[in-house]
Parts: C-alpha cells; structure tokens; sequence
C-alpha cells in the first residue's frame, strides 16, 4: 500500500485562499476540524478588504461593511485555531488512500483530507481592453483605483473636473472573449462611487454609459434614487475612446455616423475575472471549471473531484455579501461530509 512520508503534518481540511470566502469558512469549521489555510499573499483578507467605503453623509450599504465585521470577528488571529501559511502557493498534489498530498513552492508539504478552493478573483485588466485607452491616455481611470483611493484622500483630480463619464460591462458581458457573465457588481459599485463624487463635488456631471443595469440584491430603492438624482444614464456603448488636449473623447458609430463626445474623465467599471491563482490550483488539481475559467461547482460547493470544495468567487462573480455566505454554506457541507465519514468509521 502507497503510504505518504509519517512525518508529514495532517489536516482535515487545507483552505486554499484567505479573502473572505476562506476565512468565513475557516470561521465555521475551526471549531471542529483541524486545518490549514494557505494564502498566496504575505496579507490575508483578498480584494474585499481594499475597498473603500463610499458613505456620503449616510451609508450606501455598498457591502465593504460585511468584510470589516468579519476582520473583527477574526481579531488579530494570534488565538485562531487553524495555522496560516502566508506567501505561498501549491505547486502539486497527489492522492493516496483517500488523502491529498500537496506540495508547495518553498518545498513544504502537507496531508489533507478535504480542501477548499477559496482562490477567488482579480479585477479585469483593462488593458485587455486596448480601444478604451486605459495605460494610454491620461484621466482613464478603473472602477477599482477609485474604489482603492475613496477612503484616503479621494481621488484630488474629480476637484478640477465638470463632466464625467462611466463606461460599465468593461471585461464582462463578452460572449466572444469568454466573458460573457455579469460581474454582479459594477453597476452597483458605478452609482454609489456616483453618488460618493457627486456629494464631494456637486458641480459633477456624471454620465454613465450602459447596455444593461444591473441593480442586484437589496437597496434596489436607494440604487434607483442614486440612478434618478445623479447620473444620467445612456443606454449606448462607445466604440472606443480617443484622446484629444489631455481629455478623453467617446467615440461611438451608429448607421455609419460618427459622433465624439468630450470629457474630462472616464470611469473603466471593470467587473471580475477567475485570479491566475484559480486558473492553476484547477489545473493542479484537476477540476473542472466554466468556459470563463471559474471552478464547477455541482452543488453545495462539491467540484468534480471527491473532497474538494470550492467556495466565493472561485466559482463565480459575487458581492462580499454572498462570497461569505457562501464559504460558511461550504463549509457547513464540509462538516456534514466529515461527520458521515467519522460515523462511517467508528
Ligand atoms: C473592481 C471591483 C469592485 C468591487 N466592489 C465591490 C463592492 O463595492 N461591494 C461588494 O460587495 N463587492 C465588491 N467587489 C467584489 C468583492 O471584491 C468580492 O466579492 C470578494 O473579494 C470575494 O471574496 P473571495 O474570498 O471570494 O475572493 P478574493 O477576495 O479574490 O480572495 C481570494 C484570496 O485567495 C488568494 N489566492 C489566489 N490564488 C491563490 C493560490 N493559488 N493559493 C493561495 N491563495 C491564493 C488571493 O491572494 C486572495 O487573498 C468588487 C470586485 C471588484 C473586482
Ligand atoms: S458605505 Fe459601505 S463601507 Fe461605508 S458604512 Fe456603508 S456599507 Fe459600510
Ligand atoms: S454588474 Fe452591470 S456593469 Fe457589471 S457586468 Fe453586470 S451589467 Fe455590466
């Protein structure tokens, strides 16, 4: 019988990833199994927990608060009962007598008998986009270096501006390149930054250029109020973006006319696309994933391969709300897995 190295460590379950998904499930499962979570960063939390709170004079319920309550809950990890392995990556695995040996880059390695894929997303490169100008003209910003620079000092230049624009579904809603999913949260994200610049600068004049909004979830009344009062919304997408004395001009093309619109800033409103992270712990351990590259999930967070999970954004675009929902409900189905096995066993 093929046996692993005894002196190697064991866990029941190696939780591959620390954004929110992970550490929610880690939550949940710390009090009854032994784990590990192995995250590729030198800093836990993932994408939610660089983003920035976008209350004006009242709160806009864009969600960041559900991953400060979770920092919270988790302290300074110094009593967390599962061990963290920060900076690294998994680099092989192999399967023996029902376990997983994984192996990782500084050459550590590891039995589990479950894991979890938490390794979520990263946001669209809008470079991949090169007909929006964003690396090549100036004042082309994305949805997300707004977003980082909303809690520090606001982003010093919207000072100087009069009229902007926001370009939404930028690396999503792309049948062609494989992307033909809704990010989920663009839009949502697109108003309430809207709404956050209009209250800092109320001379702004806003214009969002959309194919479809998508006004998901709950506050669906303040998401129209702010849709209403804030923007105007234009169901017509550019064809590109041109740059003319330093400003960024919309180009669009209809029925062979040529229309060019000026503004003194775009917003890219990029949506979400599977991390390279995920992309390769797939292929380590064989899963099977979507066309856009997210792992399957069959159901409750089962995947094609016995005893691993997959939980939050590795499996789909989510808000944070529902990326840690979602790790606490793969969880749950982890325990109810690991309690059958032990009643198997016993
Ligand atoms: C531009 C943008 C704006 C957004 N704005 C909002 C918003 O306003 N409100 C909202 O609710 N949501 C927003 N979101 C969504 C939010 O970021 C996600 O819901 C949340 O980050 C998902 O958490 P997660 O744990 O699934 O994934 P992630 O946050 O991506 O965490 C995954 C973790 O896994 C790690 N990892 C990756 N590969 C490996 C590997 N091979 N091994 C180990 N670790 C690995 C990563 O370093 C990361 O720490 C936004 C997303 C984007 C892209
Ligand atoms: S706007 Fe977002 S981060 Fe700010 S208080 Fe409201 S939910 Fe929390
Ligand atoms: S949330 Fe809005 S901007 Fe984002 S992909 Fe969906 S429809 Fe497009």
């Amino acid at each position: 019988m093929n046996r692993f190295p005894s002196s190697l460590p064991i866990y029941d379950i190696a939780i591959l990833g620390a954004g929110v998904a992970g550490l929610s499930a880690a939550q949940i499962l710390s009090p009854f199994l032994k784990g590990v979570v192995i995250e590729s960063e030198k800093q836990v939390g993932g994408i939610a927990w660089q983003l920035g709170c976008k209350a004006t004079d009242r709160c806009l319920y864009c969600g960041v608060c559900y991953g400060i309550q979770l920092r919270r809950d988790l302290g300074d990890f110094s009593s967390f009962p599962f061990e963290f392995i920060l900076g690294q990556q998994l680099v092989s695995m192999s399967e023996r007598n029902e376990n997983y040996h994984l192996s990782f880059k500084n050459g550590r390695s590891l039995i589990a008998h479950s894991i979890l894929i938490a390794t979520g997303i990263q946001p669209f490169d809008a470079r991949q986009v090169p007909q929006y100008g964003y690396g090549s003209f100036p004042h082309v910003y994305t949805g997300i270096e707004v977003e980082r620079n909303l809690n520090s000092e606001g982003i010093k230049a919207f000072h100087s501006y009069q009229k902007i624009a926001f370009i939404q579904c930028v690396g999503s809603r792309n049948f062609k390149e494989k992307r033909g999913y809704c990010s989920q949260v663009c839009c949502r994200y697109a108003l309430r930054i809207s709404e956050d610049l209009a209250f800092q600068y109320p001379h702004l004049q806003i214009d969002m250029y959309y194919m479809d909004l998508q006004l998901l979830g709950g506050k669906k009344e303040l998401l129209a109020e702010i849709s209403k009062n804030r923007v105007r919304l234009i169901r017509h997408m550019p064809y590109r973006v041109e740059s003319s004395n330093g400003k960024p001009i919309l180009v669009f093309e209809d029925d062979q006319k040529v229309t060019r619109v000026e503004y003194d800033a775009v917003i890219l409103s990029i949506g979400m696309t599977p991390s390279p992270g995920t992309k390769k712990v797939a292929n380590i351990l064989r899963v099977n994933i979507d066309d856009a590259g997210f792992i399957k999930d069959y159901g409750d967070g089962t995947t094609s391969q016995e005893n691993i999970f997959v939980c939050g954004t590795a499996s789909g675009a989510k808000d944070i709300e529902k990326a840690i929902s979602d790790g606490k409900r793969v969880a749950q189905q982890i325990l109810s897995v690991h309690r059958k096995l032990q009643q198997v066993t016993s």
